[in-house]
């Protein structure tokens, strides 16, 4: 494979772009080698500047769930940049992509923003605005953009280059910050003991994607983690925030909370209701959303807020996510799962596949390990196996998240051709990690 054109570009974007890359994960700096620069896409597929194609299962990290290019986003995309691309105005646009949401998710308000990154630091400063409160509780590898007092014990990126923190976050900022192993329901509750009427906000991934994909775990009284978080936070005065910014609209319908109905109080939204645009949001009731100004104290805005363009192409993107279409990528994804687990059990691969809906990621652990159900565990496992995995992946022609600690993402076009394709290279990679 020729890849002497993504080389030449990369030796030269280290000279204007740090590290070469504008998001971290995207420099293959977890699995060494020259990342692939893209020149196009369309459906399931991938083409980097040299004209290799590769089945993509990145879908930009998230948000393309109709696979690249789809013609009717494409068509509406270019309508509405017609008429003019930003107006620092509100639109009928802005209120129909809103609309979608509160069809899909229980909250009854959104506020949309640019970048999943704004809709958790903006849903924070909400919720502290209106508890009064300045704690926030977080998990150990749950990621929620670059947010200062977010960006402590953070999974994406930050776990991959293993930065537990980040300098130029003062420690005054993340004071506030307390962290929990997810899933650990002890935990929780010692905080809450200690800080209880201090706690403003609980904030969780709706399912953890950003240290490899982890469940939120049923307990023994038959509720996931996510009802207990939300019933201890009703018992503290606290809120429950729920991130479906990589869930939403892509694990099913609803999100998260399609799955397991669990009502938060604030939720944040991104990747798929942009349709491969800057667009992101965050919502709740509209007793908690009237806070927001200009109606309400707290302060939050934004100059390209519910840009149109980025606003038609989601609003297209969710009205033609339909129910057959998640039935198709979750069965894409089953498939696909299985035969993972069937090339590295013939390899002899020691690994956990874990998914929430048809969002998975490939956990290799050591021998006997058969669930992986929170950071400290993903930790352990064996990145250097990972590295040769997605190494000979993508010689094959599939582009994997270049990092054993993020999910895999599929689109309706990943179609069997497709999945075909991926399989094939299955033994050969499974090999190579073994
Ligand atoms: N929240 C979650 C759960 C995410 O996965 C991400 C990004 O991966 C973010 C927030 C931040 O979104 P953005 O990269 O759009 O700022």
């Amino acid at each position: 494979m020729q890849t002497d054109r993504s080389a030449e570009l990369f030796s030269r974007a280290q000279t204007v772009i740090p590290g070469g890359v504008n998001s971290p994960v995207r420099a293959f700096r977890a699995v060494g080698g020259t990342p692939r620069f893209m020149s196009r896409a369309s459906g399931p597929h991938v083409y980097d500047a040299d004209g290799n194609p590769y089945v993509d299962l990145v879908c930009s990290w998230g948000p393309m769930l109709l696979g690249h290019a789809h013609p009717k986003v494409l068509a509406e995309v270019g309508r509405i940049a017609s008429g003019g691309t930003s107006f620092g105005a509100p639109t009928e646009l802005e209120v129909e992509l809103a609309a979608e949401i509160i069809g899909r998710t229980p909250v009854e308000q959104v506020r949309l923003v640019n970048s999943g990154t704004e809709a958790t630091m903006s849903v924070l400063r909400l919720a502290r605005g209106i508890t009064g409160r300045d704690k926030i509780l977080k998990f150990a590898g749950c990621y929620h953009g670059h947010v200062d007092s977010l960006l402590v014990a953070a999974g994406s990126g930050a776990a991959t280059l293993g930065i537990p923190g980040s300098p130029g976050v003062t420690a005054a900022t993340t004071a506030d910050t307390i962290v929990c192993e997810y899933n650990d329901r002890d935990a929780v509750l010692a905080a809450f003991a200690e800080h209880g009427d201090r706690i403003a906000c609980v904030i969780t991934e709706a399912a953890a994607g950003n240290m490899g994909v982890i469940p939120p775990a049923v307990g023994p009284d038959g509720d996931n983690f996510n009802a207990f978080l939300k019933r201890t936070c009703q018992d503290n005065g606290a809120l429950f925030i729920s991130d479906e910014v990589m869930t939403g609209f892509r694990v099913s319908r609803s999100g998260q909370f399609g799955l397991d109905g669990v009502e938060p109080d604030l939720m944040t939204f991104g990747k798929v209701m942009g349709g491969g645009f800057p667009a992101a949001a965050f919502g709740g009731s509209r007793e908690l959303m009237a806070h927001l100004a200009p109606a309400g104290e707290v302060y939050q805005a934004g100059t390209l807020s519910g840009n149109p363009v980025a606003t038609v192409a989601g609003l297209t993107t969710l009205r033609l996510a339909t129910p057959e279409l998640y039935a198709r990528i979750d069965a894409a994804s089953e498939r696909l799962q299985a035969e993972v687990a069937a090339a590295l059990t013939a390899a002899g691969v020691p690994h956990v596949i874990q998914n929430s809906g048809n969002l998975f990621s490939v956990f290799f652990t050591d021998d006997g390990v058969t669930v992986v159900p929170d950071y400290a565990t993903a930790q352990k496992q064996h990145t250097e196996r990972f590295a040769a995995f997605f190494h000979a992946m993508l010689k094959q022609g599939v582009y994997l998240p270049p990092s054993a600690f993020e999910a895999w993402f599929l689109s309706g076009t990943h179609d069997d051709a497709a999945l075909s394709r991926i399989v094939e290279a299955l033994p050969a990679a499974a090999r190579a990690a073994a």
